[in-house]
């Protein structure tokens, strides 16, 4: 679960255990509220009732004249209410006058407790269920004329409608609450949103540098945790690239700077050569051509190790020399003819009949193929073949090197261009090599926008390397 969806799901379950307790103690509140105001408001209406049945309550009293009188005296009143009405005269052993029905009936025993508190002036309002199996709310009030108590008139009125005032104040409280978790829950987006921007930058920064974008910084780091981890992080940058360019710089630097002393050593051991005095001595002769090769292999590898320093330090340019593939490809297998013939190999060369025409520094095309050659010579035992093929395809040119040496186990293949590596190191005891020719030959190709592969069907199964060079190059990274 990403930490925005935590934040929210603590966050609004938290407002929403709040809001839900604020709502029940604000509905009891206000329940309780409804409840008294309208227990005083029958209690004030009783009164006015009793009040305004006094004149006609005590004629009908005295005369127990016509029902038509009193009822014309109620019938105001019943209009207003929505419950019952009923008058109950005292010293007549209470009978019972009904608005709506004017039967007379005794006073019910035991009398219910309003009408006593009515005698004693102090009315109540008293909730039971009633004969018709309603739960009502009764009350009643003293019909005095001239200070004599005539009876008492009693209003009961079912609680519905005091409910249903209830459930709709629930109802708007509980809508309220839903609106507020909303907006809340909104607001806890919206904040959990701009506090993970910053994270979300981090992040986004961190892959950028890991990709290799050593220049790129933090904009604006928030003034909170988060854009002080920013800080620490720009800080970190600024120092890791610092380093890698004094690295790059030193490994460019003394690259270069080894060029002089082989130079020099390799005019020596030329001049030693022609010195007749040596010439005599073939144990002397042979030292001198083992520090040749030495030298040469040296020389290879500085000049490898200055493209890749170059390379990881963005400087490396794509080279102006127009170069006709076809004679650079027979002239570097002339080159490595005597080496072949020595070790009894066959290196066998196939060229297209016209010339192809690039432009590539020579250096850096010399390197390629020289390692992926001193690779197939190095890795092919005496007596087998390499067969290197030149095919222009449109604006491809596609070399093939196949050789039959001793092959390259699946496991080691998809490893093989990393600096440094060697597959299978027991096996390669005896064969010189640092593990840099294939990464510097592929670095080389990135630059000019070709493609390398190597294939093989296994140990001892030889191996296939395919190169792909555009005719008309331009500078990649
Ligand atoms: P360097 O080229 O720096 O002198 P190297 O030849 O060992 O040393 P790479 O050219 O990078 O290094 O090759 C990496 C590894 O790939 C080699 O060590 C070897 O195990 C394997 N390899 C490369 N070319 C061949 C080949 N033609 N046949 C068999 N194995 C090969
Ligand atoms: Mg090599």
């Amino acid at each position: 679960m990403s930490i925005r969806t935590r934040l929210l799901a603590i966050n609004v379950g938290l407002l929403g255990i709040a809001f839900v307790g604020i709502m029940l103690f604000a509905g009891a509140q206000i329940t309780a509220g409804l409840r008294v105001d309208y227990e005083q408001r029958l209690l004030s209406e009783i009164n006015l009732i009793a009040q305004g049945v006094a004149p006609a309550a005590a004629t009908f009293a005295r005369d127990e004249s016509d029902d038509a009188a009193l009822a014309a005296a109620f019938a105001p009143y019943e209009a207003q209410i929505t419950g019952t009405l009923r008058l109950y005269f005292t010293g007549q052993s209470i009978e019972q006058y009904s608005g709506e029905n004017t039967a007379r009936n005794r006073t019910p025993h035991p009398e219910p407790p309003e009408f006593e508190a009515a005698i004693t002036e102090e009315p109540i309002v008293n909730q039971r269920v009633s004969d018709d199996g309603l739960l009502r709310l009764f009350t009643a009030a003293s019909v005095k004329l001239d200070g004599q108590t005539i009876g008492l008139v009693q209003l009961s009125v079912p609680t519905s409608a005091l409910q249903a005032q209830i459930a709709q104040r629930w109802a708007v409280l509980a809508a309220g609450m839903i609106a507020l978790t909303a907006c809340a829950a909104l607001l806890v987006a919206r904040a959990a949103h701009r506090m993970l921007y910053s994270l979300r930058q981090l992040q986004e920064s961190a892959a950028r540098f890991a990709q290799g974008d050593l220049k790129h910084r933090i904009d604006t780091p928030s003034r909170d945790e988060i854009g002080a981890v920013a800080h620490a992080f720009n800080a970190m940058a600024a120092r890791i690239e610092s380093m890698l360019e004094a690295q790059h710089a030193f490994a460019s630097n003394t690259s270069h700077e080894f060029r002089t002393p082989l130079t020099t050593i390799q005019l020596r051991t030329e001049a030693l050569k022609r010195s007749p005095a040596l010439s005599k001595d073939a144990a002397a002769c042979r030292y001198l051509d083992e520090i040749d090769t030495e030298i040469a292999r040296l020389t290879n590898m500085i000049q490898g190790l200055t493209v890749l320093a170059r390379l990881d330090a963005d400087r490396l340019e794509l080279g102006r020399d127009e170069v006709d593939i076809v004679r650079f490809a027979s002239a570097l297998r002339n080159q490595l003819l005597p080496a072949a013939e020595k070790k009894g190999v066959v290196l066998t060369l196939s060229l297209p009949d016209e010339a192809i025409h690039v432009q590539v520094n020579l250096s850096h095309l010399t390197l390629v193929f020289r390692n992926l050659l001193d690779n197939a010579l190095k890795y092919t035992p005496n007596g087998r073949s390499i067969h290197w093929s030149v095919v222009r395809d449109g604006d491809t040119i596609i070399h093939t090197i196949t050789d039959t040496g001793i092959g390259i186990a699946p496991e080691h293949l998809p490893r093989v261009f990393e600096r440094f590596y060697r597959a299978d190191r027991a096996r390669l005891r005896d064969v010189p090599g640092s593990g840099l020719g294939l990464s510097i030959a592929a670095a080389i190709l990135r630059v000019y926008g070709g493609t390398i592969q190597l294939s093989s069907g296994g140990v001892n199964q030889g191996t296939t390397v395919l190169v792909r060079w555009r005719v008309n190059p331009s500078q990649e990274r």
